[in-house]
């Protein structure tokens, strides 16, 4: 199998991620960003925001004043998803923000918002995984291979709803999903839907992880991979 590459970062500013980890570590709340961070890094919203405003004022991380709620508010309705979600989720097709992802060969439709190896759990010491798309719960995920769903479920953990899929000697992981379509056994084809995205585990916003393995090691979901 093979997916074409492209440039993942419009939206993501890597000099932002890198000030949102600085604050994380000072002690400063991002809500989203934060210690369970799966959510949007290296993009602007209302909690950097106000973090970044503290720390330039020298008010310290316990006496920083929270995000302006109407300001969360707007910025959620303004990416199209619920506007009382904490989380930060980005409409696939929003404009301005985001890259949009070549329909074929990835499993939904949406911007990138944070890439495989980036560290988006400060504090846990460990790599991302795999590779996050921002997208509204409800969004179809696309099976990127004919294959067999040799697990599904719900793990009550950081996975969430999870799907995993076997196609081509890659086995590909699906979490934070609102809904199995595929259930453990499904023989499916390339294009077809599997799942839908969602917001479950250990996710601060509506987002789904793809994971794809080779001989059980993780490798970048975006690269071309034979
Ligand atoms: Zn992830």
């Amino acid at each position: 199998m093979r997916f074409k590459e492209f440039n993942l970062r419009e939206a993501y500013d890597p000099q932002l991620a890198k000030k949102q980890e600085e604050l994380v570590k000072l002690g400063y709340d991002l809500g989203p960003y934060g210690p369970k961070g799966d959510g949007v890094d290296g993009i602007m919203g209302p909690y950097t925001q106000a973090a970044i405003d503290a720390h330039s004022k020298g008010i310290k991380p316990e006496d920083a004043p929270k995000p302006n709620p109407t300001a969360v508010t707007a910025f959620n309705k303004a990416q199209g998803i619920n506007p009382n979600s904490t989380g930060i989720g980005i409409k696939p097709d929003s404009k301005g923000i985001g890259i949009k992802p070549p329909a074929s060969g990835l499993p939904v439709d949406g911007p990138v918002s944070s890439p495989f190896g980036y560290r988006t759990s400060v504090g846990k010491g460990h790599s991302h995984l795999g590779t996050d798309f921002a997208v509204p719960v409800g969004t179809k995920v696309f099976a990127p291979v004919d294959g067999v769903v040799s697990r599904a479920g719900d793990k009550n953990g950081a996975e969430g709803v999870y799907v995993v899929l076997d196609g081509d000697g890659v086995t590909h992981k699906f979490f934070h999903l609102s809904k199995i379509i595929a259930d453990q056994g499904t023989k499916v084809k390339k294009g077809d839907v599997i799942a839908l995205t969602g917001n479950t585990g250990y996710s601060t916003g509506p987002h789904l992880h793809w994971e794809t393995h080779i001989a059980g090691q993780a490798v970048d979901p975006m690269k071309n991979i034979a």
